[in-house]
Formats: C-alpha cells, structure tokens, sequence
C-alpha cells in the first residue's frame, strides 16, 4: 500500500523551548509570565511549547497545539473571538475535550476526529 509520504509537503512543526511565554504590555514593558504553555493556529502548520512555564500539562497542551494545527477549533469561544464555529458550544471548563481549557482532557468528539482525519496534514492512503 503506498502513502503519499514521499511527496507531502504539508507536515506539522512542532517547536519546544525552554523559555517562558511573556505578555508584552507595550514595547517597553514586560509582564509576568503568561499563562499559555503552548501556541498554535488552527489548520496552520507550526506550533511551539514554552516548556519553561510553570503549570504546564504536557499531556494534554501537546495534543491541544497540534489538534489546533490538524484545524480544530476551542470547544467554547475565548473573549476576543468572532463568531462560532462547529464546535463552540460548550462553557470553558465545562468539558474534559482536549480542546477545552482548565479540565482533565480525556477525550475527543466523534465529529472532531472526522475534522483531523480531513485534515491536509493527515496522511492519507492511496
Ligand atoms: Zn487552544
């Protein structure tokens, strides 16, 4: 059976630091560290991990970032976000999907999984 391996270009990054994810309060001034761990953008193809931040779940913001990349949107909508997407129905820490915040991440929806799995990242099989 041959995959399309050989000749993909769409692969997902993912970047690992050491450093802390600061919030830039102006150009001058920085805040203390700020609480994401990791960062991605949906259905994009590079994520990174501030592994020198404190708090951070590796089990489950790993995942979190790269089901970001693989074009799965939050379970909730964050302040700041315009309008809903197919899976923004939910209250923010009212789930334990992985792709909700503050929660045990323990599961996946069946229709998540059809997004991924349609995902220009997802090797698929000739
Ligand atoms: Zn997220």
């Amino acid at each position: 059976m041959k995959n399309r391996l050989d000749s993909r270009k769409e692969v997902v990054t993912l970047f690992f630091t050491n450093f802390k994810n600061y919030k830039i309060i102006t150009k001058d001034s920085i805040d203390t560290p700020h609480n994401t761990n990791g960062v991605s953008k949906s259905g994009h193809d590079r994520a990174m991990m501030f592994m020198g931040n404190s708090g951070l779940t590796s089990y489950s913001e790993i995942p979190h970032e790269l089901m970001h990349c693989l074009s799965l949107p939050h379970t909730f909508l964050k302040v700041g976000e315009s309008g809903y997407y197919q899976f923004n129905y939910f209250n923010q820490g009212s789930t334990d999907n992985y792709m909700d915040y503050k929660n045990k991440a323990k599961h996946t929806y069946h229709a998540q999984w059809k997004v991924m799995h349609n995902s220009k990242f997802t090797l698929k099989q000739d």
